[in-house]
């Protein structure tokens, strides 16, 4: 899931609001005027790393994936791997 977006690392370039599956983030204007990207519905990021990815300056963190699909699929894993040893 999206972390943080690093207002001093961020020039305003929208790549991230642009490549973003699912409208997490948007941007705003600083106290000084400036357009920042921030995360305004970060329940329905989708960990997809795009933002991340195509952010030029390195201004965005998505966390490891910490949605359930990756709880439902460890145990699989877990399974899976138990029928190998
Ligand atoms: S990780 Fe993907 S879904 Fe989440 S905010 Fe970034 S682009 Fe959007
Ligand atoms: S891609 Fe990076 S620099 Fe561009 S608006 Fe998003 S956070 Fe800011």
């Amino acid at each position: 899931m999206i972390d943080k977006v690093d207002p001093a690392r961020c020039v305003g370039c929208e790549l991230c609001v642009k490549v973003c599956p699912v409208d997490v983030l948007r941007m705003q204007a600083d106290d000084n005027g400036k357009l920042k990207a921030v995360i305004v519905y970060r329940e329905e990021c989708q960990s997809c790393f795009l933002c991340e990815l195509y952010c030029p300056t390195d201004a965005i963190y998505v966390g490891p994936d910490r949605s359930p699909l990756h709880a439902v699929w460890m145990p699989e894993f877990a399974i899976s791997f138990s029928k190998l040893i």
